[in-house]
């Protein structure tokens, strides 16, 4: 299971993340919500369709 919080972190170091919610009217306030994997374009069904998650997490958890 994969928590907020790593959907968190693994967003803010990906390479590939892409804000979803452009036209979404929930993005009016501050025009910002935290990067997540929840909310790029990439994020399908509960995992990343171009196979970013993984490599990236892995990635975070050496330093
Ligand atoms: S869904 Fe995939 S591409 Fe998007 S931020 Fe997460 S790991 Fe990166």
């Amino acid at each position: 299971m994969v928590s907020k919080m790593q959907l968190h972190a693994v967003g803010e170091a990906c390479p590939g993340y892409s804000y979803i919610g452009g036209d979404d009217l929930s993005s009016l306030d501050e025009g910002k919500e935290p990067v997540s994997c929840e909310n790029c374009i990439h994020w399908v069904r509960g995992r990343c369709d171009i196979d970013l998650f993984d490599e990236v997490l892995s990635s975070l958890d050496q330093t």
